[in-house]
């Protein structure tokens, strides 16, 4: 199977649904990660929104070596991500791209804003995936992919409806983490100091309400006639 995460900015991806990607590539599917914002404010130490781009995008690649993934990176200014037709034909064409059976992305309703407006873009042209007259750069695919949401940061205000038992793959998941370098000084600025621990906590406490050691957690996209599809989930 094609397997397609699509985060806001470098790192998330890892970060929310990493282990579950490390288990697809171990059992042979294919990964792609579709970045939809630049990541350009990401820095107080930059010396400019492209070098701090540059830096993100060179972590990004570090880290997607470690799921054999394919990157795209969109083209649109951190945190100022809009549903308009531009970024509507960038996500379709992304999705083209990857040709997916199942995408994985934010929660509607995570707080961040370039979080739920990149979930609110996936869900808007998913649908249009198979349509011909959609104004796209790519042809119309025939699958029509299941769509999972990942946890919300620290779990807030997420009720999760499955899990993937990540526990064998938690080490390559903190390794992955650790290649977005410029963000462990980033995330001090909201004074939070260990990414590590962080994403350890919540993948343990996600491991103990599924009754594993680590796991992290979804939400299915649900529409008449897109119903998700549980068994694909590793
Ligand atoms: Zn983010």
């Amino acid at each position: 199977m094609n397997i397609l995460a699509i985060g806001a900015h470098a790192d998330d991806i890892e970060a929310k649904c990493g282990g579950t990607l490390l288990k697809y590539k171990a059992m042979g599917h294919k990964i792609f990660m579709v970045l939809s914002t630049t990541g350009n404010i990401g820095s107080n130490s930059a010396a400019s929104r492209s070098e701090i781009e540059a830096t993100r995008k060179k972590e990004q690649l570090a880290a997607a070596r470690l799921f054999d993934a394919e990157v795209l990176f969109l083209p649109f200014d951190d945190q100022l991500l809009e549903d308009n037709p531009t970024t509507r034909k960038a996500m379709l064409d992304a999705i083209r791209w990857a040709d997916p059976d199942i995408i994985f992305t934010h929660d509607p309703s995570d707080p961040s804003p370039d979080h739920w407006m990149t979930s609110r873009i996936v869900t808007a042209v998913v649908l249009c995936a198979g349509s011909r007259l959609t104004p796209s750069e790519r042809p119309p695919i025939d699958k029509s992919p299941s769509v999972f949401f990942w946890d919300n940061g620290a779990g807030v205000n997420f009720l999760p409806e499955v899990y993937v038992d990540i526990s064998e793959h938690i080490d390559l998941k903190k390794e992955a983490i650790s290649q977005h370098e410029s963000q462990l000084e980033w995330m001090s600025t909201f004074k939070e100091n260990d990414l590590f621990e962080t994403f350890e906590v919540i993948s343990r406490f996600r491991g103990i309400q599924a009754g594993v050691q680590y796991a992290e957690c979804y939400r299915a996209f649900r529409l008449r006639g897109r119903m998700p599809d549980f068994k694909l989930l590793p």
